[in-house]
């Protein structure tokens, strides 16, 4: 039931838009198909020639029922993510934000500090914001009123505990007004720190420290005291050490903080693999293709060993899962996959993924740029470069593939 001039079946816009068309007699694209081909002579009467061509470039059964192919998602399936995706408004990443959320760290940390910043930790003044009715103390210093700020930034406890760790680490911490200054003021104390560094940690610690000692004062009576958190805040540290989470990385210029003894390099394995191209069975005939984009041009290359494959080889692993899936795929990719899945069911072939090194052929090939139609019939009209691949790959001569693994 798919429109011949409104649906997009055939180019990026419908056909009545790509021909610039308004006034239609309406038609279904079934009724251009009969018994197992498209009538070229009644496609010809509404299209232009050229487009004709591309319409005979479709994939088209009788027996094949129409998919939908929806635009917003790659797999061409409808799904809610997707449509999400199309009606949510996106706001700028915050800075701050992106700072608290590490894998080092364990999440409950990241939430206090997320609360913290938005001012949304149940302190006594966001409690009377709220409309309960309590009189309200520091409990840390009881000489003020209890909120977020003063809890986390301009308390007396907290200062000390701020100023001794920024004194270790050299950072200024003057004319921060806010709980945000000061992670990005830690952050951009170095050139060198991000996301994932000891200057990030520091702070988002130090807040989960003295929310414990502030509910352990209200909570227990335990009397605050500034030494008290900052032990809290090295022992935490260690832990993570001891527990190998501090990763040499964390400390890009920092290399000389006593935490750096825990620090785990992270070690590399470097393997160098013999890979050579595999000659089919007797009898076999195996095909190797691959592509190439440079400067915005895309082209191709294949080496056919013999008249009909019995095996296709490509080095692009996620073509060959993309082909093997039962995913519809991304329009207009789908029509493409479509096609090269009935040459594979026709040929009775399978296709399989080999890496770059064993595929030199095919890729000497494709960086050739040659037109589509180039076809060399015999191995003497074939460039030096890819004639010597050939021989390589004849006599099974291996080339070296270096895998690297973090360990
Ligand atoms: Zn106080």
């Amino acid at each position: 039931m798919v429109d011949f001039w409104w649906d997009r079946w055939l180019f990026d816009e419908p056909l009545a838009m790509y021909l610039g068309m308004e006034q239609l007699t309406h038609f279904l694209v079934a009724e251009f198909y009969e018994g197992d081909a498209w009538n070229e002579d009644k496609l010809l009467r509404w299209v232009p020639n050229h487009v004709v061509r591309a319409i005979e470039e479709v994939y088209f059964h009788s027996s094949v029922k129409d998919e939908f192919v929806w635009l917003s998602s790659n797999s061409g399936s409808f799904t809610i993510t997707s449509i999400w995706e199309c009606i949510r408004h996106r706001r700028n990443v915050s800075v701050v934000d992106s700072l608290l959320w590490s894998s080092t760290l364990p999440l409950k940390l990241s939430f206090l500090a997320w609360r913290a910043i938005r001012n949304y930790l149940l302190v006594d003044a966001n409690l009377q914001r709220r409309g309960v009715c309590l009189p309200s103390k520091c409990y840390c210093c009881c000489n003020a009123e209890e909120t977020v700020l003063h809890l986390f930034l301009s308390g007396p406890v907290i200062v000390e505990v701020w100023s001794h760790f920024a004194n270790k680490f050299g950072v200024s911490m003057d004319g921060c007004g806010s709980l945000s200054s000061v992670f990005l003021t830690w952050l951009h104390s170095t050139p060198l720190a991000s996301k994932n560094h000891i200057r990030v940690f520091f702070p988002i610690v130090i807040c989960w420290c003295l929310w414990l000692e502030r509910n352990d004062t209200q909570f227990r009576g335990v009397p605050c005291e500034s030494g008290r958190v900052i032990r809290q805040v090295d022992q935490f540290m260690e832990l993570l050490g001891t527990l190998r989470m501090l990763k040499a990385q964390h400390f890009k210029g920092d290399r000389d903080y006593v935490l750096f003894q825990f620090a785990t390099m992270l070690a590399k394995k470097v393997q160098h693999v013999a890979i050579a191209w595999g000659k089919p069975p007797l009898g076999h005939v195996k095909l190797n293709s691959d592509a190439s984009v440079c400067q915005e041009r895309a082209s191709g290359g294949s080496l056919e060993r013999g008249v009909q494959p019995s095996q296709v080889e490509v080095d692009s692993r996620v073509l060959v899962s993309l082909l093997l899936s039962r995913e519809v795929a991304k329009w207009p990719l789908c029509t493409v996959l479509k096609k090269i899945r009935r040459l594979l069911m026709y040929f009775s072939t399978s296709v399989v993924h080999i890496f770059r090194e064993a595929n030199s052929v095919a890729d000497r090939l494709a960086v050739l740029y040659l037109r589509s139609d180039r076809i060399f019939e015999t191995i003497l009209d074939l460039p030096p470069a890819v004639t010597g691949a050939m021989v390589l790959d004849a006599r099974s001569v291996p080339f070296v593939r270096t895998i690297v693994d973090n360990i």
